[in-house]
């Protein structure tokens, strides 16, 4: 009997550490108009709460220093997320990256990401629409919302814009991705910039959320992307403009947009469940 109880004791013992998170993260930054120093730690703990991610920092060389040891292994990673905005990569890092994405990795471009890099095609075709950078018509079209529609719009002009921060509400698109169902359709987003007139190649790209650029806070007057999905090969992009600065991340919203992302990124399924405190239309709702 004595024997018997041990026996199943041992056969329930749990086993010696929690079972690991399934997806393996990397965070690159090093280099940004925004506070990288402190929006990164935001990001890698958001990913870690999930459970579901373990999240490695890359950090580029600052500006103007010798970049050529900077050679992330991006094959190790089911998903790569962007807090970068600075020089451009060397090229064997920029065809290391394509390879990866286009053999079916996931990306994510966070907030200034998408004003990264806008010589490098393959990117621009990644994040589908960029900002700034000298970014004009070049880039491809304006890529806006009217009567509930996407329109493209190719009339000169810069690309990239935001007036003055201030909370806003997002719209959801596209109900029934894995990122947004379940989501409310309409709700309240933090304190943020919100980017307007963005431009780039916009192909292989789902708009799944907008936000009306109002010109009473100094916006374009039309309804522009907030979050996308993009294709790239055998990859996934998921693409936030949201998230300029601390006050933005502590938007569930936000958040939850964000790790619901970069979950369907890394493995094209959401298996979150949508919190309680997601915001509605009427109110934001923070976490800190
Ligand atoms: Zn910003």
């Amino acid at each position: 009997m004595l024997r018997r109880a041990f026996l199943l004791a041992v056969l329930c013992l749990p086993a010696a550490s929690p079972a690991a998170p399934p997806h393996k993260a990397l965070l690159i930054d090093g280099q940004n108009n925004h506070k990288w120093q402190e929006t990164t730690p935001v990001l890698k703990k958001v990913l870690e709460e999930t459970g579901l991610f373990t999240v490695d920092v890359a950090t580029t060389p600052p500006a103007g220093a010798d970049m050529s040891r900077f050679l992330p292994d991006f094959a190790g990673y089911a998903v790569v997320v962007s807090n970068y905005n600075g020089e451009p990569w060397p090229a064997a890092v920029q065809a290391a990256f394509e390879k990866y994405v286009r053999g079916g990795g996931g990306f994510v471009s966070y907030h200034a990401a998408n004003n990264a890099f806008p010589e490098w095609k393959a990117y621009n075709e990644m994040i589908g629409l960029g900002g700034w950078g000298n970014r004009n018509e070049k880039a491809g079209p304006y890529v806006r919302f009217r009567d509930g529609k996407m329109v493209r719009e190719q009339k000169p002009g810069p690309g990239g814009h935001h007036g003055k921060a201030h909370a806003f509400v997002v719209t959801l698109r596209d109900l029934g991705h894995p990122i947004t169902a379940g989501l409310p359709p309409v709700w309240m987003h933090a304190v943020d910039e919100l980017y307007d007139s963005l431009r780039g190649p916009a192909v292989n790209m789902n708009v799944l959320a907008t936000a009306y650029s109002d010109p009473a806070t100094g916006g374009a007057g039309e309804h522009e992307p907030m979050l996308m999905t993009l294709g790239y090969g055998n990859g996934r992009v998921f693409h936030t403009t949201l998230g300029h600065y601390l006050e933005a991340m502590s938007c569930v919203g936000f958040r939850v947009t964000l790790t619901r992302g970069a979950e369907w990124a890394a493995t094209g399924k959401v298996t979150q469940k949508v919190p309680g405190d997601f915001p509605k239309a009427g109110a934001v709702s923070m976490r800190r």
